[in-house]
């Protein structure tokens, strides 16, 4: 693995070193520096670099197979990557577990629905949240440990406004409201920064205005990096677009700029824009 070394500070992050001699980002919540992805003899990720600011809602966007999902694959953890750097609040996590990951704040959701049909809702927002409780209530007794895993699941519950359907089978729910359940087992964990991969995938346009408004909602105060397909939800959602094509980052900018740009155009000439 040629992983870049785990330095303090990134070369384009305004940077401060801590007492402790750990370097902080002071704006970026996730830099994403020279990754790259090989599949065996092809690269699918070909020396991508992003920057994700504290607090920021910024899209990804990028033709079918540009690399969206392998690059959410290999921040999360689910992959390794070839060489490069991930850096979550200036910590390297390239090469990391997905749950070493989760544990420093990063969570996510996947493009295919990921909840247990046979389970309840607020079952499936339990499994979640008990990843925010794992070993540091080792030592509490099981029984204070179990309450602060409901009281979570209750939250996230009210959060993702599922209250209704607490008691019904998750694969019953219709779509739209798996999606809802989804984002909300994406929150389970507590990490504040949250990756969410095309979650308005195959939805109508109010489901999909469903799906936003509560991406928008949840994500208050977290930072917040989404794939998205739909150009009216991108541009409802986004302070900032990354467009993607064959395995790099051609351009990140606020919307219209995005819009107007000629190099993106271009890169879409004949194509529709996903
Ligand atoms: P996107 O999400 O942008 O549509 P993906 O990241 O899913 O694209 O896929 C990008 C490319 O990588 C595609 O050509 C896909 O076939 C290839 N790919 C993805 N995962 C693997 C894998 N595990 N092995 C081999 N090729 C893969
Ligand atoms: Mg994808």
């Amino acid at each position: 693995m040629g992983l870049a070394s785990d330095h303090a500070c990134g070369a384009r992050s305004t940077c401060a070193g801590d007492a402790s001699g750990r370097g902080e980002f002071v704006n970026a919540a996730l830099e994403v520096q020279a990754l790259r992805k090989h599949f065996g003899g092809s690269e699918i990720i070909r020396g991508l670099s992003l920057d994700v600011r504290d607090g920021e809602r910024h899209a990804v966007i990028g033709p079918n197979g540009a690399g969206k999902s392998t690059l959410f694959h290999l921040i999360s953890g689910l992959l390794k990557p070839t060489a490069g750097s991930v850096r979550l609040h200036g910590r390297e996590i390239a090469g990391l577990a997905p749950h070493e990951i989760n544990r420093q704040g990063l969570s996510r959701s996947f493009q295919i629905t990921t909840i247990f049909p046979r389970m309840t809702v607020f079952e499936n927002l339990r499994i979640s949240a008990m990843a925010r409780h794992g070993s540091r209530y080792g030592l509490l007794r099981f029984a204070s440990r179990q309450s602060a895993v409901n009281a979570d699941a209750e939250q996230l519950l009210e959060l993702v406004r599922l209250v209704p359907l607490r008691d019904k089978l998750a694969g019953n729910l219709t779509y739209s409201e798996q999606r809802a359940l989804e984002i909300g087992m994406a929150l389970g964990p507590g990490g504040d920064v949250i990756l969410l991969d095309e979650p308005t995938a195959g939805m109508s346009n109010d489901e999909s205005l469903y799906i936003v408004d509560l991406v928008r909602r949840v994500t208050q105060g977290k930072t917040l990096l989404v794939i998205e397909h739909d150009m009216e939800v991108v541009f409802r959602l986004a302070d900032r677009i990354s467009v993607l094509v064959y395995g790099q980052i051609i351009a990140t900018d606020a919307p219209e700029a995005i819009r107007a740009n000629a190099q993106v155009q271009e890169a879409y000439l004949g194509e529709e824009i996903e």
